[in-house]
């Protein structure tokens, strides 16, 4: 368990984290998915970012 929000905690902030991330996006793997080692806590703000930066960025292969 970690309560605070990992990516908070790096820019010197403090925020309950409220969803579990997956560092590497499984994408459906089911390995990835459960493997707590690509678990990390954060809250709805960064996780909402980073969503965002990994679904509108590159390497995605939508046309
Ligand atoms: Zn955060």
């Amino acid at each position: 368990m970690n309560p605070l929000c990992v990516q908070c905690y790096r820019d010197n902030r403090v925020s309950a984290a409220t969803v579990v991330d997956h560092i590497i996006p499984h994408k459906g793997d089911q390995a990835l998915f459960w493997d707590r080692q690509n678990w990390q806590a954060l809250c709805k703000k960064c996780h909402d970012i980073k969503t965002v930066r990994e679904d509108g960025g590159f390497g995605n292969g939508r046309s």
